[in-house]
């Protein structure tokens, strides 16, 4: 660990605490998940355990053992809301590995054929638009 400490104040812990909006797809005891406001690609969302960290390095061995089946879940789900031909699961640990917001999160990323993925926190995605995902993504939970 780099010796950083958990910011209380991080946007994703805003997030768990409801002081900031999210489109939600998915919610249990320990797991949130919600589309991420800048997608590398259609359908990019997050699954984020409730347990603070600051990311994988320093996470609750328990925590990790419960959020894995979530990423899997929402994988799934994902791939079948968008049609998509594959799903990248992508997380990122400090500033040097890409990691912007220092709460634990997986990157649950659809991937189509033929189509890279935009910058990473590039641009931000019409507030309409990840609603109507996110009842895609809700949808195919609910099979
Ligand atoms: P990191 O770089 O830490 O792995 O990824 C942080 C992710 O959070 C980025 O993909 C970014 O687009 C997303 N993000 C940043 N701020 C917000 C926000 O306020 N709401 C949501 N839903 N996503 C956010």
């Amino acid at each position: 660990m780099s010796g950083a400490t958990y910011d209380t104040n991080n946007i994703f812990a805003k997030i768990l605490r409801g002081e900031i909006p999210c489109h939600k797809v998915y919610e249990d005891a320990d797991t949130l998940a919600f589309m991420d406001v800048m997608p590398q690609s259609k359908g990019h969302l997050l699954v984020v355990p409730k347990a603070p960290s600051r990311n994988l390095l320093d996470a609750d061995a328990t925590a990790l053992a419960k959020t894995i089946p979530v990423v899997q879940k929402l994988a799934n789900a994902a791939k079948d809301a968008f049609d998509a031909d594959g799903i990248s699961i992508m997380q990122f640990n400090e500033p040097a590995a890409g990691q912007t917001v220092y709460h634990l999160h997986f990157h649950v990323v659809p991937r189509y054929e033929g189509a890279g993925l935009k910058p990473h926190t590039g641009e931000m995605e019409d507030h309409g638009v990840l609603a109507d995902h996110a009842k895609l993504v809700i949808e195919a939970l609910q099979g």
